[in-house]
């Protein structure tokens, strides 16, 4: 597929208190691409991934995600775009404690209308993609940091969907199992995904592709635009 996946278009976000998160920020990130949002504590990462996920709206601006406008979609709407086209990777893993993975990965399907045992199928598939085909009762406490965030690559991107967002996703790593996750990114990109990683680690955004670096809101510096430059 060709055009972009992600546009945002002169986007801010406010939140009580005076405090301007995002200022007035235009990117656009196209289908295929593997992107590091890069940039300190503070400078707005977390909030542009709200509003590339949809998960919040902005104060201002529009949000374009797989070719809708977040906009003029209501919330149940939204949902389902959610459920349906964007993968979620976080810090944090976010598994369901106590559950096989394979059906933790099978829940990313939960919304999709797809049967159980085809979920089970797609998760298992999924699975054995990130390098876990033979652990696929096990659950995650069994596993290493590094093999939940794998658990948690597979059920984001289970769904196929048109992006996957990842926040700080080797930020509770250690550099080798860090280091492991990124390949896994890279790989998935290789093979057609489009992937947004958020990060404050700029050795980890020089290993990809683009780089965009985020300062006080704003976009300082995008890789796409003027490559080999300095933010
Ligand atoms: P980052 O992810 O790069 O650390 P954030 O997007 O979390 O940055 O934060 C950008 C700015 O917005 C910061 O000044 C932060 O304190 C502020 N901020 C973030 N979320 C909220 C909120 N819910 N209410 C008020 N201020 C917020």
């Amino acid at each position: 597929m060709t055009g972009e996946v992600i546009v945002l278009d002169r986007v801010s976000k406010r939140y009580a208190g005076d405090v301007v998160a995002l200022d007035d920020v235009s990117l656009r990130i196209g289908y295929g691409e593997l992107v590091a949002i890069v940039g300190p504590s503070g400078s707005g990462k977390s909030t542009m991934l709200h509003l590339i996920g949809t998960l919040d709206r902005p104060s201002s601006g529009s949000v374009l995600v797989d070719g809708y406008d977040a906009a003029k979609l209501t919330d149940r709407e939204l949902s389902a775009l959610r459920a349906s086209r964007i993968g979620f990777v976080f810090q944090q893993f976010h598994l369901a404690p106590g559950v096989p993975i394979v059906d933790n990965v099978a829940d990313g399907l939960l919304y999709s209308g797809v049967p159980l045992r085809r979920r089970r199928e797609r998760a298992q598939a999924a699975l054995v993609r990130v390098g876990l085909g033979h652990r696929l009762g096990h659950r995650p406490h069994e596993l290493s940091g590094g093999e939940r965030q794998r658990v948690a690559v597979a059920r984001a991107v289970v769904g196929e969907p048109a992006v996957l967002l990842a926040d700080e996703p080797t930020g509770n790593l250690d550099s080798a199992s860090g280091a492991g996750v990124l390949e896994l990114l890279r790989e998935l990109h290789r093979a057609g995904t489009t992937v947004v990683v958020i990060t404050h680690d700029r050795e980890i955004a020089a290993g990809l592709p683009r780089q965009v670096r985020m300062r006080d809101g704003a976009v300082r510096h995008d890789s796409a635009r003027t490559p080999g430059g300095v933010g």
